[in-house]
């Protein structure tokens, strides 16, 4: 059984790390959106729930939440192992995730935190680009465009989205550090912590993750 919790700030790659390590290792890549999203889709009595606390614009309480990670590892897929993407934020979670894990049995936990620094983060976030027309994605440094500013797909202009300006990124970081950092303490006191340089090449992070997991 592969427990495993990929944990990092914005920017970190953990994302594109959780889809290569699902896919090689046969294991499900669970984030929190996608389990929010689809419990909705579903129009269970549950996902109405979720619904409700969505459309009102609050958050899904950390009990809810709960339920819906407990719910989504009890199917067949996730027998084998899973890597948790996105959760837990904070220490409540956290502790309300120890006890989940530890009512299903489950022995080893590893939580991965991917290490990059603030300036790389920067970087990496503020030089995104979006087509506003067909979706696709650029970076100005390290994914261009082949004509500056303009999509290789359907020639629009290219945008900076809100969330993509220095100022919002700051924010990001800045509540991953004060929100999640001390979560990274939590696990490490408990001999959890497994820590990668998310600087490196893509390949190299996931062949270093895999060794971490699949070592004894
Ligand atoms: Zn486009």
């Amino acid at each position: 059984m592969l427990a495993c919790i990929l944990m990092g700030p914005p920017g970190s790659g953990k994302g594109t790390q959780a889809k290569l390590l699902s896919s090689e290792l046969e294991i499900p890549h669970i984030s929190t959106g996608d389990i929010l999203r689809s419990e909705i889709a579903s129009g269970s009595e549950l996902g109405n729930r979720v619904k409700a606390v969505v459309d009102s614009g609050k958050y899904v309480d950390d009990e809810l939440m709960i339920e819906l990670i407990d719910q989504r590892l009890s199917l067949d897929d996730a027998k084998a192992g899973f890597i948790l993407d996105g959760f837990p934020r904070t220490e409540n979670q956290a502790h309300a995730l120890d006890r989940l894990f530890e009512a299903k049995k489950y022995k080893q936990l590893k939580v991965i935190e991917m290490q990059v620094r603030q300036e790389l983060l920067m970087e990496r976030l503020t030089g995104r680009l979006s087509c506003p027309s067909c979706g696709a994605a650029f970076h100005k440094s390290l994914n261009k465009p082949k004509v500056a500013g303009i999509c290789d797909n359907c020639g629009t202009a290219l945008v900076t989205r809100e969330d993509d300006l220095a100022e919002t990124v700051k924010k990001r970081l800045q509540v991953f550090e004060t929100q999640t950092r001390p979560l990274l303490a939590f696990y490490r006191d408990g001999n959890r912590l497994y820590t990668v340089d998310g600087s490196l090449a893509v390949d190299e992070i996931k062949t270093e993750i895999k060794r971490l997991l699949l070592a004894s």
